[in-house]
């Protein structure tokens, strides 16, 4: 055995997704080589006597780095909002070790070749994490789609409805057609914005006659059924093609059995893409919040689609628990404070969450008494299934990339804005103690995040086949 580029990491928790064991993790050049016992990891450091790096989290548990599949970097374009620096910056201070941009927002949108070689070149050296590109289907831009999955877009995002950008069109059926006909056998995944806007003309006026800084006015405008009309939509296209479909933020809990049906459909006639090529994912918001709870003119609780009463929360805790959602994310989506005003039928929907989703959804899953594993599944690896990445990413597991965490699920913080690292300090969470706190991040084997800085410099990977600068 070499001695450098060794290194092994211990824990007394080390979570996978089916065990928790006492060990450690053998790490050779940033790749897990091997999980070890207790008795296996001593006799390896005997024998090897100081050639081999060893890194002991104590009682913290090792955890595999979240990969958050929806995140909004905003940049080039729309940098006052967040950047590549900051966003990844939180994400490392959370826990995160890949992050999935979203193709909108930024300006120009990920839309074609060309825009995600701007993208990437904004990216590169600028990144404390790793990064994957969403691209995006747009009006139009079917032509440039299989360029982007050649350049290694994890997948595709489009709207049913209007984004909030001009530069990010909402696409109809015709449109959808075009796309499927393009991405059927490439391997890839679309992923839905799912609302579609009704023409309610009672409901229009009875909401000019609300206060518009009530949650609930905001609320009444995003009613489930735009949800569930966009799910029909979806249910048709996935009857007709074997791509892979994925519904983003799902809010409402009532799509969840109409998402299950078209599963069931695919599964039954054979297609072999995991969980039949129909996911879905929720995020730490829905899960964490209600409507009942959010104070009035606090527009920085506002999203789209929106969070939901308590009841409807539930729901979707059933049915995680039920594998019946797949994955859990932040739709970190910050913008400047001005943007969040005190009005909720104005103000930007979007909330910024990303560093601490980790902690977000221990405190729930720990208070439902679900185990590490649970974080395993839900927030690393289901997410980089859904992303292709899992032959890199996701879990802790011999041939991964080493990106761990050592992770206190015993211990609690408060959120502050003096620890917020997102360029814009607006969240949710601002004063709430959360349980479970990062003390080292570990990207590729090497220490990014010590448990109060992030090191200097970024060292995270453009999770790209190819990247050609502009
Ligand atoms: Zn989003």
């Amino acid at each position: 055995m070499t001695s450098e580029s060794y290194q092994v990491f211990l824990s007394r928790r080390i979570v996978t997704e089916s065990k928790i064991f006492d060990g450690g993790v053998l790490v050779k050049d940033g790749v897990i080589e091997q999980l070890l016992t207790r008795e296996e990891v001593n006799n390896l450091v005997i024998e090897n006597d100081g050639k081999i790096e060893v890194i002991d989290g104590g009682n913290s548990a090792l955890i595999a780095g979240v990969v958050d599949s929806h995140v909004h970097v905003n940049e080039p374009g729309r940098t006052a909002w967040e950047g590549f620096r900051t966003a990844t910056s939180a994400a490392a201070a959370g826990g995160i070790t890949t992050i999935v941009d979203m193709p909108l927002n930024s300006i120009p949108p990920t839309t074609t070749l060309m825009n995600l070689k701007i993208k990437a070149s904004a990216a590169v050296g600028n990144v404390f994490v790793d990064i994957g590109f969403w691209g995006g289907v747009i009006v139009g831009n079917q032509n440039s789609l299989r360029d982007l999955v050649k350049a290694g877009v994890v997948g595709f995002k489009c709207f049913l409805c209007p984004s909030g950008v001009e530069e990010f069109p909402n696409v109809e059926p015709q449109d959808l057609e075009h796309a499927f006909a393009e991405l059927e056998g490439t391997g890839t995944v679309l992923a839905f914005h799912a609302e579609i806007e009704e023409d309610n003309i009672t409901l229009r006026n009875n909401i000019k006659k609300k206060d518009p800084e009530e949650y609930t006015t905001y609320l009444e405008t995003r009613p489930p059924s735009m949800e569930l009309n966009a799910i029909k939509l979806i249910n048709n296209f996935v009857q007709k093609t074997d791509v892979r479909v994925h519904i983003v933020h799902v809010s409402s809990a009532n799509v969840v059995p109409m998402l299950e049906e078209a599963r069931r459909g695919r599964l039954s006639a054979g297609n072999k893409s995991w969980r039949g090529g129909v996911t879905a994912e929720t995020c730490h918001h829905y899960l964490t919040l209600s409507s009942d709870q959010i104070p009035r003119g606090c527009s920085e609780y506002k999203c789209a689609p929106p969070i939901r009463d308590s009841d409807n929360k539930e729901r979707l805790w059933k049915y995680l628990l039920e594998d019946k959602l797949d994955m859990v994310v932040s739709d970190h989506s910050p913008c400047t404070p001005e943007l969040k005003c005190s009005n909720n039928l104005e103000a930007w929907g979007g909330i910024s969450s990303v560093q601490f989703g980790l902690s977000l959804f221990w405190t729930n899953a720990s208070a439902r008494g679900l185990d590490l594993r649970s974080i395993s599944k839900y927030l690393s690896s289901n997410t980089a299934l859904l992303c292709g990445l899992e032959d890199k990413k996701g879990a802790i597991k011999p041939g991964l990339d080493a990106d761990l965490v050592f992770f206190d699920p015993d211990s609690t913080f408060t959120v502050t804005s003096e620890i917020i690292r997102h360029k814009n300090k607006l969240t949710p969470y601002l004063g709430k103690e959360l349980q479970g706190v990062v003390k080292q991040t570990y990207l590729r084997g090497q220490l990014i995040y010590d448990g109060s800085d992030v090191l200097e410099e970024p060292r995270g990977n453009l999770l790209l086949n190819k990247f050609v600068p502009t």
